[in-house]
């Protein structure tokens, strides 16, 4: 039996079908619609389902993973500060199209769930997962168990307060950790330290145009022993690190997953060294990993979530 998985993010959404060992059969990647995000996943559910022809079997189960704030298990999208649900009600409309049991879950929660199944957490029954892209995202499992909450909206760690008097949030809120970390945070914060005498990397990967970095470009210029691009990733990953000593207060986690696409090794190595430090010689720090699955964390969690559901 194979199951798919969607992962919608803010500027693609990858489906896959996932077997029962967790190995991706066959991918599509489509571009997300910031505008319309059920149907950038319907889309990408159409292209994988119509590619998947050489399969000899459809999913017999799908399972969505959205950045919001989502009500489980009725998969009804709550709010979702980066991206539009132009139809909130995820879950129907997937059902609706294809005909097959649908899950729906916040992709963060669902790619700790990948990593805890076939990834870098595979032997921890407590440990915290935290997505860093366009946006920050969170998952826990606690017990050996997915943490979901009251509603379905536990570990929102972007959007726990780091500094109140810090940069406007996309939730409405100042200074989240999303607000100070995320590849949209680090994209603004070069923007902002750019000068027209400074000497960086950035400005040629920019091509001129200051206005079009991002957190992706300053991560490559990093990479590339740019010094600004480094300090600020630094910048970012200090603020990280206040995040991650918060999130060690609360649940005591053995081990801490970094996923995303911004889950880059600067930012990283910064944000452990600032929670180790803060949190002393009082207790040990957790182990902090990156994803082993990748990108496909998501994807292979929301497949397997999907799988369980049946
Ligand atoms: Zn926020």
């Amino acid at each position: 039996m194979i199951t798919a998985g969607v992962d919608i993010g803010g500027t693609k959404t990858l489906a896959a079908t996932v077997d029962g060992t967790g190995r991706i059969m066959h991918r599509t990647t489509t571009p997300t619609d910031p505008k319309a995000g059920t149907s950038s996943i319907l889309a990408a559910l159409t292209g994988l389902i119509s590619a998947g022809k050489a399969t000899p079997e459809l999913p017999s189960a799908i399972g969505v993973g959205v950045a919001a704030w989502v009500t489980y298990p009725e998969g009804v999208v709550a709010f979702a500060p980066n991206l539009d649900y132009e139809d909130e009600n995820v879950r129907d409309a997937v059902k609706r199209r294809f005909g097959l049991p649908v899950v729906v879950e916040n992709d963060a929660t669902a790619a700790a769930w990948g990593e805890k199944l076939y990834g870098a957490a595979k032997d921890s029954d407590d440990f915290l997962m935290i997505t860093i892209g366009t946006g920050i995202g969170g998952g826990a499992v606690l017990g050996g168990k997915l943490y979901r909450g009251h509603q379905g909206f536990a570990s929102e760690f972007g959007h726990m307060t780091i500094d109140s008097n810090g940069p406007a949030c996309a939730c409405g809120q100042r200074g989240c950790l999303e607000a100070l970390a995320s590849g949209s945070a680090v994209g603004r914060m070069a923007r902002e330290a750019l000068e027209p005498s400074s000497s960086s990397l950035l400005k040629d990967l920019a091509s001129g145009d200051l206005h079009s970095i991002d957190g992706a470009m300053v991560t490559r210029a990093a990479a590339s022993g740019d010094g600004l691009a480094r300090e600020i990733l630094e910048e970012a990953g200090r603020f990280l690190g206040i995040g991650l000593f918060s999130l060690t207060q609360a649940f005591d986690p053995e081990l801490i997953v970094v996923g995303g696409g911004g889950g880059d090794r600067f930012l990283v190595d910064a944000a452990e060294k600032a929670m180790t430090y803060k949190l002393g010689q009082k207790r040990r720090a957790p182990r902090v990993e990156l994803a082993k699955l990748g990108n496909d964390a998501g994807v292979i969690g929301c497949a397997a979530l999907a799988r369980e559901s049946l």
